[in-house]
């Protein structure tokens, strides 16, 4: 649905602005008085190119003026920031609403994570009772698993910062920022439902809004109860193991039935269904085995591995503000960045960058298989933590690591076996001098590791390849232009960083299902739609379109 409204950008305030500032700017740009009028605000970014000098620069969309008509308005005003333009909204087909449901039609999802719960919550919305099978534990019995397997218990391969409910982003630094285009207001939709399930309305408009592992935590919960009270079904500690095909009349093969696995009581049983939704995220190994195994098309696709990094988030914030941060006055948003260097050290060219930075956070033990070891990144809503640590990763192709299907993920286990054994179990930490002299780090410098899980000192050297090594240094180097310190000789390294996306694509057609089984949806990160929170989401929404389209007269 589109709506008419006036857009107003570039409107310059201070931090210490209190918001009623931007409705008085509204109304001088529109030669307005005391109107009634209603505005929303579109986006907020930070310009900071004039430290000290910090403005928050505004975008607001103004919905209706009380009397007056936009043309009237635009016709009165030479302000080039003033244009008409449009809201996209969002609109959930509903009109399934009440109709009858065969326990075979509901649709049946894998997985729990982003894709899975807005496909559920959307299907729920529509009246089509969708069931969820989720291997992981709901979020408070995973929190009790996570925070015990970082106090040194053991892993549980089923229930871990990879899975069970709310997915891979449950422990994160619930970043919402997506690099997709999107323009019929799918974005949009997933972050109002964020807020209409408890996340502060400003993720609506901050240029890169996140929310951070304890409220996500808390809005996944209130998601699945929305889900839950519109008759959907959300099953925890259930694995999918096996699909059972059958060939249709015109001998193409299509889902009969599903076996899950009751996790609690080791029983496995079989669910028929005819719309399955895989949405099973970049971690389930032992899932696209099955999936290979039983022919449904797959390719290998690139991906990226590296370390995350740490630094003091002092230093980033005084690069990005400069001596702004001592103004009593501002209360500035714990300091990002965004880096990516050209190097040529592995005698071709690799790009180099940072991902999936999070200020004020910690670097997690994120790993989900016995004897190996991977790191990711995650933080409060408050963003308080002493360091900053991002992933600073290189691009891996098939070149690298092989041309079949699951070469990509077979390599993925041998960098994190090899991060198990340099870690003793441990994450593996070392110093960026220490990694750049090529020995093992034996001290700190000023920077104290800020991790979720042990962590051990180490040489990265022994974990990543040469050409993953000699790229990381250069790149290391090079963002000092941009970040003076950032090749500072304490700042640390910790491995290894292989879970940045799903080591293969489950091929899929325009309609969203598997190109050779039909019933399938393949969605998400996993396979290979999606990367981060809310494009796995946005992925998910599809999918119920999807399969909507089939109950909508
Ligand atoms: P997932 O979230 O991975 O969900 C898949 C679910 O399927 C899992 O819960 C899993 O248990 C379940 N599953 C798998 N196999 C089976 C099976 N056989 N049977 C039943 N269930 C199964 N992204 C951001 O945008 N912002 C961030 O700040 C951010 N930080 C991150 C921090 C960490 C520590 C991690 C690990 C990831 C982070 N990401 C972040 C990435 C983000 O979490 C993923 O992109 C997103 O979760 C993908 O969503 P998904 O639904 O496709 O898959």
């Amino acid at each position: 649905m589109e709506q008419e409204v006036i857009r107003i950008s570039n409107i310059k305030c201070k931090p210490n602005d209190g918001l009623d500032l931007i409705e008085k700017k509204i109304r001088k740009a529109l030669n307005l008085g005391k109107e009634d009028i209603k505005y929303e605000i579109l986006k907020r970014s930070i310009d900071s190119r004039h430290k000290p000098e910090i403005i928050y620069l505004y975008s607001v969309i103004v919905l209706s003026v009380k009397g007056k008509s936009f043309k009237d308005i635009l016709k009165r005003t030479r302000d080039k920031n003033v244009t008409l333009s449009k809201k996209i909204i969002y609109q959930l087909d509903t009109s399934t609403k009440g109709r009858e449901i065969s326990e075979e039609e509901r649709p049946v999802i894998i997985g729990f994570g982003p894709a899975g719960i807005f496909a559920a919550l959307n299907l729920s919305r529509m009246g089509l009772r969708p069931i969820v099978y989720e291997r992981g534990l709901e979020i408070s019995k995973r929190q009790e698993k996570v925070n015990g397997f970082w106090s040194g218990e053991k892993l549980d391969l089923n229930c871990n910062v990879q899975f069970g409910e709310g997915g891979a982003g449950t422990f994160s630094d619930g970043k919402l920022n997506s690099s997709i285009h999107e323009s019929t207001g799918r974005i949009s939709y997933v972050l109002n439902t964020f807020v209409e399930h408890g996340a502060n309305p400003e993720i609506l408009y901050v240029n890169k809004p996140h929310i951070g592992t304890d409220v996500l935590a808390k809005v996944i919960v209130s998601i699945r109860e929305e889900i839950k009270a519109n008759g959907g079904e959300i099953h925890f500690a259930s694995k999918l193991e096996a699909i059972n095909l059958k060939a249709n009349p015109s001998g193409e093969k299509e889902i009969d039935s599903l076996e899950i696995k009751d996790l609690t009581t080791g029983k496995i049983f079989t669910k028929t269904a005819r719309k399955v939704i895989l949405a099973i995220g970049h971690s389930a190994r032992d899932t696209f085995e099955m999936l290979d195994k039983l022919g449904i098309m797959m390719t290998a696709k690139p991906f990226a591995v590296g370390v995350r990094v740490e630094h003091k988030q002092e230093l980033i914030n005084r690069n990005a503000y400069g001596a702004a941060l001592d103004n009593p006055n501002y209360k500035l948003p714990t300091a990002d960045y965004k880096v990516t260097y050209k190097t040529h050290a592995s005698g071709e060219e690799r790009g180099v960058y940072s991902f999936c930075m999070c200020p004020g956070g910690y670097v997690v033990n994120a790993s989900s298989e016995e004897g190996e070891l991977a790191v990711n990144g995650m933080s409060y809503s408050s963003r308080a933590g002493e360091n900053a640590n991002s992933a600073i990763i290189v691009t891996v192709t098939p070149k690298d690591f092989g041309e079949n299907v699951l070469d990509g993920m077979k390599f993925q286990r041998k960098l994190e076996a090899a991060a198990y054994r340099e870690g003793e179990g441990k994450i593996p930490v070392q110093t960026f001098g220490d990694f750049d002299k090529g020995v093992k780090s034996t001290s700190l410098g000023k920077v104290s590791p800020n991790t979720k899980g042990d962590y051990k000192l180490s040489n990265l050297r022994e974990v990543l390849p040469e050409f993953i090594t000699s790229s990381l240094t250069e790149g290391i180097h090079g963002f000092d232009k941009f970040i003076k310190g950032y090749d500072n000789e304490e700042t640390l390294l910790l491995g290894v960083e292989s879970r940045t996306s799903s080591p293969v694509k489950i091929l899929r057609n325009d309609d969203y299902y598997s190109i050779n089984i039909k019933g399938l949806l393949p969605c998400g990160e996993g396979a290979g739609y999606a990367g981060g929170i809310t494009s796995a989401a946005v992925d998910g929404m599809k999918a119920c379109e999807a399969i909507a389209k089939g109950f909508i007269n």
